[in-house]
């Protein structure tokens, strides 16, 4: 069940990253209790991640186990009243099957990358939506090993971050979803926003979205465009011409070329307007 030495570069959407001494992917609950539990006999720290398009991993090696939950629970059902979705279902696949049933405002997640765990932890949004609209409650499983239910007002969604999912992993989630009327035509939408998507965002190369998180009265995009760092580069990373807010990997980028572009752009930023960028990609290794 365990794999030694694995590349995490394969498994992130970066392209970057040292090796896992331990990796595994879990289907089912029963695996990642194993997982868990030999972690705990053998005082191994572990690290659970979705599809990797929101992670940076560090070029030093993980010692420990790291676990993808992208095979995880790969079921969606709907019982007439509520959707539910295991944690490795992508959540583009699970918007796609929502739609069989009416015009519901998730489509305007539409071509998120990532997983429904990820898509929770990260409360992902787009265009005025976010996950937490159509959350009902998430089974996690807790660090001592117990499965709880947690409401969505426990989990406490906020911008791009849930404090009640920390140290908790989720294994599934129940959505309610709100139809509107079929003059909606969900198609035409998904179409749209998957077209805009597509325009504004370089996704030809290998990147994690947006790097910073937007601030109260900011957006990290336009404050990195307005200090001339569309362009910059360092070793084979680059913020994109497209859009400011991502940095690419052109080719044969390290984690730490990123990691120093990541530095840099809040360094020049902090400079110009005495403001601190937050960082959404979450940066795993890094001191
Ligand atoms: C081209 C591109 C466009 C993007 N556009 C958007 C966008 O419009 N809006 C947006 O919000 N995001 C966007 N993202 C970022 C990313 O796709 C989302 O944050 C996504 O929800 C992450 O899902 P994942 O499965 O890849 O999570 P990962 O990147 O694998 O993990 C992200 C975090 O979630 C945690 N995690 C993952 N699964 C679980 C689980 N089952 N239980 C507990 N914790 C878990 C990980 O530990 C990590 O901290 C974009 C990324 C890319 C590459």
């Amino acid at each position: 069940m365990l794999e030694r030495n694995v590349g995490l570069s394969n498994y992130c959407f970066y392209k970057t990253g040292g090796l896992a001494r331990f990796f595994a992917r879990p289907l089912i609950l029963e695996d990642l209790l194993e997982i868990l539990s030999f972690a705990r006999q053998n005082n191994l720290k572990y690290y659970v991640f979705g599809v990797g398009s929101n992670i940076l991993f560090s070029d030093e090696p993980f010692e420990g186990i790291v676990i993808t939950l992208k095979n995880l629970n790969k079921w969606i059902y709907f019982d007439g009243e509520y959707f539910y979705a295991g944690a490795g279902v992508l959540l583009d696949d699970f918007i796609k099957f929502t739609m069989n049933f009416g015009f519901s405002k998730i489509i305007y997640l539409s071509g998120i990358p990532g997983t429904i765990g990820g898509a929770l932890y990260m409360n992902a949004g787009a265009f005025g939506v976010e996950i937490k609209d159509f959350v009902v409650d998430a089974e996690v499983l807790k660090e001592n090993l117990e499965i709880q239910i947690l409401k969505n007002s426990e989990i406490s969604f906020s911008y791009r971050q849930t404090i009640g999912l920390v140290n908790n992993i989720v294994i599934a989630a129940k959505f309610k979803l709100e139809f509107l009327p079929r003059k909606f035509k969900s198609f035409k939408v998904r179409n749209t926003v998957i077209y805009k998507r597509n325009v504004k965002q370089p996704i030809e190369y290998p990147s994690c979205g947006s790097v910073f998180k937007r601030g109260p009265n900011y957006y990290a995009g336009a404050l990195i465009e307005k200090c001339g760092l569309k362009g910059y580069s360092i070793g084979n990373c680059e913020v994109s011409t497209k859009h400011a807010n991502f940095i690419i990997n052109k080719g044969g980028a390290t984690s730490f070329d990123i990691y120093r572009l990541i530095l840099y752009i809040k360094e020049v930023v902090y400079k110009k307007y005495g403001i601190t960028l937050e960082e959404e990609v979450k940066l795993i290794g890094f001191n």
